[in-house]
C-alpha cells in the first residue's frame, strides 16, 4: 500500500496560558505564555534553620530548580526568610523563592514584612486559608499583601485539603439534579470551581490576572488529567502542574511522568513540579532530575546532553558498556553547572553509548558523538562516530577513559568558540 501523505511528527501543542512573574528586588522570572516550561522544587529543611535551608535550596537550583519553594509555617520561620534570601544572594544562587503558607499566611505575611518582601511568588491553599466568614477575609489579606508587595501567588488547590464547604454546597446542588453527577465529578468540579472562583475574588480585589498562577493537584493520573483539560478548558491562567504526593522511586517516578507528559503534550502546564518522596539517604535534587527529563523527553527544552544506551542482551555479558554509559551520563550531569555557560548549546548534545554491532553503529550515527561496544565473541574493538561518520576504532583496556577524553575534546571543538562570541 502507497502511503499518502508524510507522517506528521509529534509535538506538543502550544501552551496559550498568559504570562506571570516571579520577581523579587529588580530580578524576574517568567512563567505562562510564551515563556518556557519552568521546573520547581520544594525544600524539606526546616524553615527556621537559614543555613541548612539556603544550602538545599543552592542544591536544588544548581540541580536545574528555576523556582524553589519553602514552607514558612511559623513566625520562628517567616522571620529566617530574609536571610535565607540573604545567604542564596551571598552564594550567587540567582533562584526565586516561592512561600508555601497554609492557615495562618494572612497573619505571617502581614507581621513579617521582610518575608513578604524577600520573597518571590507566595501560594495561597484556598482550602485552608479559614473557615466560614473568616475565609474571605484572610484570603483577602494574603491577596492584599501580595499586592502590596508586588507579588504573584499560586492558589494551589490540592484534593487533600479541599475547601469543606464548597465540596459540601457543590454536594448539595448535585443532590437536587434530576440526573446527580457521581462523587467524582462532583469533586473534580469542586478542585476546579475553588481554584477558579478564588482567582476571580483575587481579581475582583484589584489584582492582575496576570499575577495569578493556579494549580489542582491529586494523586491519581487519570484524576490529575481530568481536572486539568477542565482547568484549561475554563481559564487561561498560568498553571503550575505537579501529582501531588507522587509517592517514592519508580512509582512517583512513572506515575508523575505520565500524567505531566501528557498534559504537557496536550500544551497544558507553565510549570512543573515532581513531588517524589526521597528514599532514605536520596538527594532532594532527584525531584528536579526527574522533572528536567520529563521536559527535555517531550522535546520541549534541553538541559543536559541526551545518552542513548541500549538496554544490553544476552550478546553484552560484561557490564563493561553499562559502566561506561553511567559514567559518560554522570560526567555530563556533573559539568552542566559549569558546561551551561562555558558551552551554550551543549545541553542538546546527543551521546549514544551502545552494547554490540546490531544496532551500536546505527544509533552512533544517529547521535553527535557515539560509540559502539563489542559485544561477546566480536572482536575486540569499539568505532567511535562523531557526527554521523565513522572516526577512529578504540582497543585495548583504556577504552572509557580514552572516550571520555573524545568527548570533552568533541564539546570543546564544537561548543567551546560559541562561548567566545556571546
Ligand atoms: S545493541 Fe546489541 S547489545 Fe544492545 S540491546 Fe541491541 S543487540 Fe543487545
Amino acid at each position: 500500500m502507497q502511503p499518502c501523505l508524510p507522517i506528521e511528527t509529534a509535538s506538543p501543542k502550544p501552551r496559550r496560558s498568559r504570562q506571570a512573574r516571579a520577581m523579587w528586588g529588580s530580578r524576574v522570572v517568567t512563567i505562562g505564555g510564551d515563556a518556557p516550561v519552568r521546573i520547581q522544587s520544594m525544600t524539606n529543611t526546616d524553615t527556621q534553620d537559614p543555613i541548612g535551608t539556603a544550602i538545599q535550596v543552592k542544591e536544588l537550583a544548581v540541580a536545574g530548580s528555576e523556582l524553589v519553594r519553602i514552607t514558612v509555617n511559623t513566625p520562628e520561620a517567616a522571620a529566617q526568610v530574609p536571610y535565607i534570601r540573604e545567604q542564596l544572594d551571598r552564594m550567587g544562587i540567582d533562584v526565586p523563592l516561592i512561600g508555601d503558607f497554609h492557615y495562618n499566611g494572612h497573619r505571617l505575611l502581614t507581621d513579617y514584612p521582610a518575608c513578604a518582601e524577600a520573597l518571590s511568588k507566595y501560594r495561597i491553599n484556598p482550602g485552608n486559608v479559614g473557615k466560614g466568614d473568616k475565609r474571605d477575609k484572610q484570603f483577602g489579606q494574603m491577596i492584599e499583601a501580595a499586592m502590596r508587595w508586588n507579588k504573584p501567588v499560586r492558589i494551589g488547590v490540592n484534593w487533600g485539603s479541599l475547601d469543606q464547604e464548597l465540596l459540601a454546597h457543590l454536594m448539595d446542588i448535585n443532590s437536587r439534579r434530576a440526573e446527580p453527577w457521581d462523587a467524582k465529578s462532583v469533586m473534580y468540579e469542586a478542585l476546579v470551581s475553588s481554584a477558579i472562583e478564588s482567582a476571580q475574588r483575587a481579581q475582583e480585589m484589584g489584582m492582575d490576572g496576570d499575577q495569578v498562577i493556579l494549580s489542582c493537584k491529586v494523586s491519581g493520573v487519570q484524576d490529575l488529567i481530568s481536572v486539568y483539560r477542565e482547568l484549561a478548558r475554563r481559564c487561561d491562567y498560568a498553571l503550575h502542574l505537579g501529582l501531588t504526593e507522587a509517592g517514592m522511586g519508580t512509582k512517583g517516578t512513572v506515575a508523575s511522568s505520565v500524567a505531566l507528559g501528557i498534559l504537557l503534550q496536550e500544551g497544558i502546564g507553565d510549570t512543573i513540579r515532581v513531588s517524589l518522596t526521597p528514599a532514605p539517604g536520596e538527594s532532594r535534587t532527584q525531584e528536579v532530575v526527574i522533572a528536567s527529563e520529563i521536559i527535555q523527553a517531550l522535546g520541549l527544552r534541553s538541559f543536559v546532553p541526551s545518552v542513548t544506551a541500549c538496554p544490553g542482551c544476552g550478546r553484552t555479558t560484561s557490564t563493561t558498556f553499562q559502566e561506561l554509559a553511567k559514567q559518560i551520563d554522570d560526567y555530563l550531569r556533573a559539568q552542566m553547572p559549569v558546561w551551561r555557560a562555558k558551552y551554550p548549546g551543549v545541553e542538546k548534545m546527543k551521546v549514544a553509548v551502545m552494547g554490540c554491532i546490531v544496532n551500536g553503529p546505527g544509533e552512533s550515527k544517529h547521535a553527535d558523538i557515539g560509540i559502539s561496544l563489542p559485544g561477546t565473541g566480536e572482536a575486540p574493538a569499539a568505532p567511535v562516530f562523531i557526527d554521523g561518520q565513522k572516526a577512529m576504532t578504540l582497543r585495548g583496556d583504556n577504552i572509557a577513559n580514552e572516550f571520555h577524553e573524545i568527548v570533552e575534546n568533541y564539546i570543546e571543538k564544537r561548543f567551546g568558540h560559541v562561548a567566545e562570541h556571546v
